[in-house]
């Protein structure tokens, strides 16, 4: 059952939480932003479930739910009648019935048997307009017992109004250490995954779990580095059917591709090339395995050094983020890595 000291990093968070639950001063609305998988609604719903705990306790330095008491229970299988998610109609916005409904309607009733009564609005950066007018009436003049915790990928998509009635913490980067250490010790990831996870997941521990047991990603990761080893042989047409294969969306994603690639596919293939780069740029420097991100690939890490000078690395790295720049100015995807993929290959074996 999660808890505080579940919650990696996000010190501020937690020490502002910890706070109010000591003080009993639980403000009547929170906003918690950061980005998708860093951990807005897992957070949100431990402080939820402790304000309600009827027995808290104080262990390991925090103030935690007892995860025993009646409330506990109702709260972690989701069924707390004082604790309320807003779910919405429509997938892409929330609109002013869903919360004048679920939320305006919903908070003059008493809470069932708590002292507080608790709304989570996921997506809040979903809410229109009018939807957000309609929840500005209560937070205007909230009843005693409500908290608000608005959760949103976009701090920016709310009225003023609204965030300034609000007490707005937001979700920082986790070190890549701590997240490879969570990742080694409580999902038993082998260290060298651990390492390459956290680091591709810059900082966001969702998004290192979801690596951590994503299959697709370790074959994306192989393929990758395949193509790179066998550039030289390859005429252009060849390395971007590589490069299409390596990427094709599946079949019930459209919605996130372009051109037959996949997008957050691309983002990860050039994440791996710039990786593998910097790698052999690392073993060139110090010789040393144990800095390495992909270490399962040494040999092939420890050919290309034998054979590259730092400047030809130096201006491999160059040439990538020259096509991570073109692609997010909209230049033909194709264009930017087969540019690349050629710059890669001269460089590589001109000398
Ligand atoms: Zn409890």
């Amino acid at each position: 059952m999660a808890e505080f000291s579940d919650i990696i990093g996000q010190e501020q968070i937690k020490e502002h939480m910890q706070n109010a639950l000591k003080t009993g001063k639980i403000s009547h609305a929170y906003i918690i932003s950061g980005e998708n998988g860093s951990g807005k609604e897992f957070i949100a719903k431990i402080f939820a479930k402790t304000i309600q705990c009827e027995e808290k306790e104080d262990r390991n330095g925090f103030i935690e739910a007892c995860n025993k008491c009646h409330s506990c229970i109702q709260a972690e299988s989701d069924n707390h009648p004082d604790i309320i998610t807003i779910t919405h109609e429509k997938p892409a916005s929330i609109g002013v019935n869903d919360i004048r409904d679920k939320l305006r309607d919903d908070v003059v009733i008493k809470p069932y048997a708590s002292e507080h009564k608790i709304y989570i609005i996921p997506e809040g950066e979903k809410m229109t307009p009018a939807a957000q007018n309609a929840l500005l009436k209560t937070l205007e003049e909230p009843p005693s017992y409500i908290v608000i915790i608005i959760l949103t990928n976009n701090i920016n998509a709310f009225l003023p109004t609204i965030t300034s009635r609000c007490i707005h913490l937001s979700i920082k980067p986790v070190q890549d250490d701590l997240i490879r250490q969570y990742l080694m010790e409580e999902c038993h990831v082998v260290d060298y995954k651990a390492a390459l996870c956290a680091s591709f997941a810059k900082g966001n521990v969702g998004k290192a779990l979801q690596l951590a047991s994503n299959e697709k990603f370790e074959a994306l990761k192989n393929a990758t580095i395949e193509l790179i080893s066998k550039l030289k042989g390859l005429e252009i047409h060849d390395m971007m059917d590589r490069v299409h294969e390596i990427l094709s969306p599946d079949e019930d994603d459209e919605k996130n591709s372009k051109n037959g690639i996949d997008i957050s596919q691309l983002e990860d293939f050039l994440d791996v090339l710039l990786f593998l780069f910097r790698d052999i740029l690392v073993y060139k420097a110090t010789n040393e395995e144990e800095h390495l991100i992909f270490s399962d690939k040494l040999s092939y890490i420890k050919d290309v050094t034998q054979n590259c000078t730092y400047d030809a690395i130096n201006r491999i790295i160059g040439n990538m983020e020259i096509a991570k720049n073109r692609i997010s100015s909209n230049v033909n995807i194709d264009l930017a890595l087969e540019l690349m993929l050629i710059g890669i290959k001269e460089t590589l074996w001109q000398e």
